[in-house]
């Protein structure tokens, strides 16, 4: 089964009661990219990509719609399976896995629809058909974070995450200890989340200040040489996020014991197959981990329930989704929600999700 027509979309994301706000970044609307692919047996997949801005990660959208017109010729032809797909695609072009994981993640929705199994089977077979989301706040107000953590708690939520830096390390802290007041004895799990944007010092104030509290410190510092000084020092479990951006990484940082688990994006780390190698990679060792993406619809929403459900349930942190601040779906029928902290796993074939024709208008691109 060969690829024989590849069409690209963009299509504007509004951010709902916006905007949404992280240490480094404040995004109202994101565009968003998809990918449509065809195969020679009539069978069509839908991937996704959608970077939370351009300084959030090494990624934007501009790069994105870039990389997949650099490949997009050159992809014509090849087989729908991911090994050759992905063998294809660092021949045609190095880096740039954000845009990469648009093009796998098409190849599994429709390489699952042609065969009529579920990704989740692709990738080994789903162990819940109730995935497991977590809630994050934004960089906001110590008593109103509080008090939304308690609500995202008691609607369901089994995990929090606060984020924190860009202001005073004091008010972080006060933050962190208002919410665990609430938290307490819910049985929630919590992480705080510096999104790169802490000093060394702030991020082992903030640990130090905290002994009592137990939360996992995810991504507090911007680089791995900063999570390298800190890791002695600190008393709470350290997690990486952003500067995970390849299985080489994920394989140091395992390797070395630099990390006890991983906030993990798909579209980061290229898309479903390299995040099964990452899945088996964290169960060797026994590391916890999240499944889910920067951003996105219904689309990169199914990709990371459905590795997101093929991950052990005492390993898996979550799949943190963008659909609460997303208004309307791609598919008005199976769109993916969140409802009591966790996520319905989509069923049929592939993804189990189809967007309704004509929602993204006319590509920007198509090859064939
Ligand atoms: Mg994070």
């Amino acid at each position: 089964m060969k690829i024989t027509e590849i069409h690209i979309y963009s299509h504007d994301l509004p951010v709902k009661d916006g905007p949404y706000r992280m240490a480094m970044t404040e995004v109202w609307t994101l565009p968003t990219t998809l990918v449509k692919l065809v195969s020679d047996t009539g069978h069509v997949g839908w991937g996704e990509t959608c970077p939370v801005g351009s300084t959030y990660a090494e990624m934007h959208v501009g790069g994105a719609q870039a990389a997949l017109r650099a490949m997009g010729q050159g992809l014509i032809g090849c087989e729908v399976a991911p090994i050759p797909l992905h063998q294809r695609m660092e021949a045609l072009l190095n880096g740039h896995n954000y845009a990469k994981a648009a093009i796998d993640i098409a190849a599994h929705d429709l390489l699952g629809r042609a065969l009529g199994v579920s990704v989740a089977t692709l990738l080994g077979g789903a162990l819940t058909d109730r995935v497991p989301s977590y809630y994050s706040t934004i960089v906001g107000d110590p008593d109103e974070t509080a008090r939304i953590a308690a609500d995202k708690a008691a609607e369901g939520y089994p995990r929090l995450q606060i984020k924190v830096g860009g202001r005073p390390v004091e008010i972080d802290i006060a933050t962190v200890r208002k919410v665990w007041e609430r938290l307490r004895g819910t049985g929630t799990r919590l992480a705080v989340d510096g999104n790169r944007s802490l000093t060394t010092r702030d991020a082992l104030t903030l640990s130090r200040e905290c002994p009592d509290i137990p939360f996992v410190l995810e991504q507090p510092c911007n680089t791995v040489e900063d999570l390298q000084k800190i890791r002695p020092q600190i008393r709470h479990g350290l997690y990486m996020d952003e500067n995970s951006t390849s299985l080489n990484t994920v394989v140091s940082a395992v390797g070395t014991g630099l990390v006890d688990g991983f906030g993990m994006k798909v579209t980061r780390i290229g898309g479903l197959q390299p995040m099964r190698v990452f899945r088996d990679l964290c169960a060797v060792r026994n590391l916890p981990h999240t499944c889910d993406d920067s951003w996105g619809g219904d689309i990169i929403a199914a990709a990371c329930a459905h590795i997101g459900a093929t991950v052990a349930p005492r390993l898996m942190e979550g799949a943190w989704l963008a659909q609460p601040y997303i208004d309307g779906h791609y598919d008005s029928r199976n769109g993916v929600r969140i409802e009591g902290g966790h996520i319905a796993l989509p069923q049929g074939p592939g993804l189990g999700v189809v967007p309704d024709d004509g929602l993204f208008g006319a590509p920007i691109a198509s090859f064939a």
